[in-house]
């Protein structure tokens, strides 16, 4: 399988949106969409990253969506198993609720909530351990890029997991490339600086393990409609991490088809 042929990922981040009611009706709109015009299961895997007291209601929801629209957990506990840790949900406890995905290292996570390379080590490993998939988050900040930091900084952020990593488990990692500066701001990196970060991530895991060759790499970073066609037409970028577009099914809907056409 080269990079061309990995079946992409287009994943929309919820981040602490919406209220219920609009959760609900964002859902059926995206099922509308997907029963007007289906995307084939073979051509785009499809997630939503809900609000963790969302993530039972919209993975019931979503079970008639006539293909797998995956359940992403937006974070976990860097704590394992069952105890009295007041407020977390461990990898285990989602296991138990069948959500087999999970994201790790947002960059939101890193700078507000102050998690460091260990914090991050931690739950990769427990996710890993406890059969979840790993969307790891790795990006630059603006300052770092003018710096021309940016490579080493996502290469580094990558050397943080490898040691927790078992080789056989490589396969269950896909990785988000989001350059800080473009989260939210409506600024996107060019396809050339997304494939060029893409291609050395790539080379980067390689050396690391075989599974560098067939890991989905996706792209995130102020993505719509508008721009999703010619960052699909990238060789290394094999899919989305999407942010405020996913709130909108009809965009979300795009960006899927624009990769799912386009790969
Ligand atoms: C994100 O936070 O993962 C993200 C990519 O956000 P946005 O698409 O809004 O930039």
């Amino acid at each position: 399988m080269s990079a061309s042929t990995i079946t992409p990922w287009v994943v929309g981040n919820w981040k602490m949106n919406p209220m219920q009611a609009d959760a609900g009706q964002l859902v059926q709109n995206l099922k509308k969409l997907l029963q007007d015009q289906i995307i084939a299961e073979s051509a785009c895997h499809i997630g939503v990253a809900p609000v963790s007291i969302a993530l039972l209601n919209v993975q019931a929801a979503f079970k008639d969506a006539g293909r797998q629209i995956l359940t992403v957990a937006q974070d976990l506990s860097r704590i394992a198993g069952t105890g009295a840790y007041t407020g977390e949900v461990s990898a285990e406890l989602l296991k138990d609720s069948q959500i087999n995905f999970v994201l790790v290292g947002h960059s939101e996570r890193r700078e507000i909530f102050a998690e460091t390379a260990d914090i991050i080590q931690a739950k990769v490993k427990h996710a890993l351990t406890a059969g979840l998939t790993v969307i790891y988050c790795v990006g630059e900040s603006l300052e770092q890029r003018e710096n021309g930091q940016a490579e080493q900084v996502v290469l580094q952020q990558i050397c943080d997991i490898a040691s927790v990593v078992e080789a056989e488990q490589w396969v269950n990692i896909v990785i988000a490339y989001e350059p800080i500066w473009a989260i939210g701001t409506g600024k996107t990196a060019s396809p050339e600086d997304a494939q060029a970060m893409h291609a050395a991530i790539r080379l980067g895991v390689s050396q690391i393990t075989p599974a560098g060759q067939t890991m989905a790499l996706l792209y995130g970073g102020s993505v719509k409609p508008e721009n999703a066609v010619e960052l699909a037409a990238c060789p290394d970028i094999n899919g989305a991490l999407v942010g405020g577009a996913s709130l909108n099914a009809e965009s979300f809907y795009k960006i899927a088809q624009a990769f799912a056409n386009t790969k």
